[in-house]
């Protein structure tokens, strides 16, 4: 085969086959390249048999009722399911329900969670209030803890590890497989938000049970959808994971699976290109005289940097940003007032750049998470460099301009 573009050798390339392929009707189904939007709620059967037939099918991708899902929502489960390496999503109606309902199947009270200190923020809120509320307990730890000092911290009850690798904020890579063993060793199930090492982390081959994308990230990708995805590979967990994903009424629009499942056909290129141009930028910025430091996974002071390059095959184009002390928050206000290209706002995996202040929003209760200076969350999109570039410029110069009286 003279074309390098089916290389097998490649991964990434290989990956970005897959991608044009995967939930896709079959090239004889019915002619067209998609699959089509389903919309329903009652599903009609020929006969009552056929109907009790179908019934007993609840937790296979049977078409029993509208919220059991519709040949739009299968399509979209069988390819995030693929670019996890697992064997059976579960889509639910957001990133924040994709980490909600496996903690809910696999929790129950008079039990005991483990959870990074630098997990998501809403992340935080549900374990310190529904799930405390129901007589579960939380502790948080170190995101960087060694698995002697994890080992520490499981309890008889504890029945989950949560992992977030590299966790909200501030980045930390975790230890997914050594962190995985003790958890496992203790009778747990690890859960992990995947939704930064989407392709470039498999959770599956590092001890992970459970694996979370908020689908409105990067496989979304344009910013006009939110959607999650729950992928195990064990049956067990399946069962579990479906019962009470059903239990909850979990549902998403198929109009939204839709998109997502269009948003997957450029995947490979959006995170190549991304990749490379949040690349580009973090060691730009870390060359700046205002930056102290850049926490970007694949740059060498990043907590977790030797982990990333063990573990990740590539990075995401979100990272944060930590200015020298001299810069205070009303400095930092009027760089990001400032800048005309980047968005303000939050979310993150879309086309656009984006930029928001970080400091005020960490909460830590582990003690983990001070570096040293007003911190900066950006996301790099698909405009060109050099235009991202200046507008960083110009953002500095009112960063300048404030700290220099
Ligand atoms: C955005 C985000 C989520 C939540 O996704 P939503 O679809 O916005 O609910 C979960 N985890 C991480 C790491 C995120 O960045």
């Amino acid at each position: 085969m003279p074309d390098d573009r089916l290389d097998e050798t490649s991964e990434t390339t290989r990956f970005a086959t897959r991608l044009t392929q995967v939930g896709r009707p079959g090239a004889r189904a019915h002619g067209f390249v998609n699959t089509a939007v389903v919309r329903g709620s009652t599903v009609l059967h020929p006969d009552l048999a056929h109907r009790k037939s179908v019934e007993s099918l609840r937790n296979e991708q049977a078409m029993v009722y509208g919220t059991h899902g519709t040949p739009t929502h299968f399509a979209l489960e069988n390819a995030i399911a693929e670019i996890e390496g697992g064997t059976r999503c579960q889509i639910v109606s957001s990133g924040l329900s994709a980490i909600t309902t496996p903690l809910l199947a696999f929790l129950k009270t008079g039990e005991h969670v483990l959870v990074p200190d630098c997990v998501y923020g809403p992340t935080r809120r549900f374990c310190d209030g529904m799930l405390a509320g129901l007589g579960i307990k939380t502790t948080y730890y170190d995101p960087m803890i060694t698995p002697e000092a994890l080992e520490g911290l499981m309890r008889p009850e504890t029945r989950v590890l949560f992992l977030e690798s590299p966790g909200s904020h501030t980045f930390e890579v975790q230890d997914v497989p050594a962190l995985s063993a003790v958890a496992h060793a203790h009778g747990a199930r690890v859960l992990m938000d995947n939704t930064w090492g989407i392709h470039f982390f498999q959770p599956f081959r590092h001890g992970v049970d459970v694996s979370i994308q908020a689908a409105t990230k990067y496989i979304g990708g344009h910013s006009d959808i939110i959607l999650g995805a729950v992928t195990v590979a064990d049956e067990s967990d399946w069962h579990r994971l479906r019962d009470a994903s059903m239990a909850l009424g979990q549902y998403a629009s198929p109009d939204d699976c839709w998109l997502a499942l269009r948003g997957i056909r450029s995947l490979g290129v959006r995170l190549k290109h991304q990749m490379a141009a949040g690349l580009e930028v973090a060691n730009w910025l870390a060359e700046r005289p205002e930056v102290l430091r850049v926490l970007h996974p694949a740059l060498p002071d990043s907590p977790g940097h030797a982990l990333w390059k063990r573990d990740f095959t590539g990075a995401s184009s979100l990272f944060g940003v930590v200015l020298k002390p001299n810069h205070g928050v009303d400095a930092v206000g009027a760089m990001i007032d400032g800048m005309t290209l980047f968005g303000i706002g939050a979310s993150w995996g879309g086309f656009e750049s984006l930029i928001l202040p970080t400091s005020g929003t960490i909460q830590r209760t582990a003690g983990t998470g001070k570096f040293g200076g007003e911190m900066m969350r950006l996301h790099i999109g698909l405009e060109d460099v050099a235009d991202i570039k200046a507008d960083l410029e110009r953002g500095f110069a009112k960063l300048n301009e404030v700290t220099g009286g």
